[in-house]
């Protein structure tokens, strides 16, 4: 007979999984032979470009890529880094101390809090939010203070609040947001900035989306406000902008000692990233920019057909201006985010996020991903006409 095996106190503590409900309806509606069209899942539909499946197979066959990779990574990757940052954002890093790879930013985003945060040190936690986020601060016994992320405040902290909270140790921010969809201005993050230096508290930038975004308005980093790297570390992907959501490879960048908290954490924790990996993640950076402007055409497209089919019958839903995901009010004669979801599920087999699931303040709202074809969102909105 096992032994009496008890989680423990942190794990018990972690809020439970809100999407579970949803997610074993759709299981059972799949096993049924449903045609279930997924609109709840945040991985892009296509698979990895071919040359970066080729840099990676010829990477395989040479035995020296085989063995434990250097924490930091490769100097070639990093130089990469660089370069690809310095052209995108027009910011200097410097590839020894203020860049770091990681497997996947999740990993890195999940560890970073136990190199700087102390127990009861305030974070603040925007809400709605990625929910990976909140059990890494908890697990390093963080305080966290909810910021709610509002419509009327275009899904931004609201500065004027946050200036009067004292002691703040960490803020995290995620512009593109998951889920609502949102950028941040430059104003935004010239008051954050100034903000986190007068009252000395660390920003931490998840920027998973940085290339996914619509009508050719680019979003910035962080790290081009001056004086941000003073406060500030950024957290960036291949994931998303590249296909590459399964490779698990990113890198965090910005502040030395903060780089340098994160490396000491992960060397306890992990090695380097599987050195293959890597040289597919230079040749994924040295891609031809063609290729992430067809993705956001291919997102764009897609976004057109959902909004204007779903204003067709009266659902009105602001355009996301960035990252794959339409953040919608629920329809009239719906009661709750969790409510729309079921009935979405159980009446027309389509599965959508329910936004209480990002937190309280998503109360009220559904998540629907582009990450199915054309014609399958097609025939989403024709199905979720005749329930609404
Ligand atoms: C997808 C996603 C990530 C994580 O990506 P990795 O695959 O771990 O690099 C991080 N933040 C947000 C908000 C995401 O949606």
């Amino acid at each position: 007979m096992s032994i009496n095996i008890e989680f423990s106190e942190r794990l018990k503590a972690l809020p439970p999984y809100l999407f579970l409900e949803i997610d074993k309806a759709k299981r059972a509606a799949v096993a049924e032979g449903r045609d279930v069209i997924n609109l709840g899942i945040g991985d892009p539909d296509y698979g990895t470009h071919q040359h970066i499946i080729d840099a990676m197979k010829k990477a395989l066959e040479d035995a020296g890529n085989h063995h434990y990779a250097f924490d930091a990574g490769l100097p070639e990757f990093r130089n990469e880094i660089k370069t690809w940052f310095s052209k995108r954002f027009n910011v200097e890093l410097d590839p020894d101390k203020e860049i770091y790879p990681l497997i996947g930013s999740k990993e890195g985003l999940a560890h970073l809090p136990l190199g700087i945060i102390n127990p009861k040190d305030k974070v603040l936690l925007t809400d709605p939010a990625y929910p990976a986020y909140r059990p890494s601060i908890e697990f390093a016994g963080g305080n966290i203070t909810s910021i709610p992320l509002k419509a009327g405040n275009d899904f931004l902290p609201n500065l004027d609040h946050i200036e009067k909270i004292n002691n703040i140790k960490m803020m995290l921010i995620n512009y593109p947001n998951n889920p609502t969809a949102a950028v941040a201005t430059r104003e935004f993050y010239e008051k954050l900035v100034k903000l986190a230096r007068e009252k000395e508290f660390i920003i931490v930038s998840d920027m998973a989306y940085s290339e996914v975004y619509f009508d050719n308005e680019k979003p910035l980093s962080i790290l081009e406000i001056e004086g941000a790297k003073d406060v500030a570390i950024e957290f960036h992907s291949l994931s998303k902008t590249y296909y590459m959501t399964g490779w698990r490879i990113g890198w965090a960048c910005g502040n030395p000692t903060l780089i340098a908290a994160l490396a000491k954490v992960k060397s306890n924790f992990d090695s380097g990233i599987f050195q293959a990996i890597q040289i597919a993640g230079i040749a994924a950076l040295k891609s031809d920019p063609l290729i992430t402007q067809d993705m956001r055409d291919l997102y764009q497209d897609r976004r057109d057909y959902l909004i204007n089919g779903l204003r067709g019958f009266g659902w009105k839903i602001t355009p996301p201006k960035a990252a794959f995901y339409v953040w919608a009010k629920i329809p009239k004669g719906f009661s709750s985010s969790m409510e729309t979801a079921k009935a979405f599920l159980d009446k027309a087999d389509i599965v959508v996020t329910p936004g209480n699931g990002f937190g309280e303040n998503g109360e009220g709202y559904i998540r629907m991903a582009l990450t199915v074809s054309r014609d399958r969102i097609n025939e989403a909105v024709t199905r979720i006409s005749k329930i609404i």
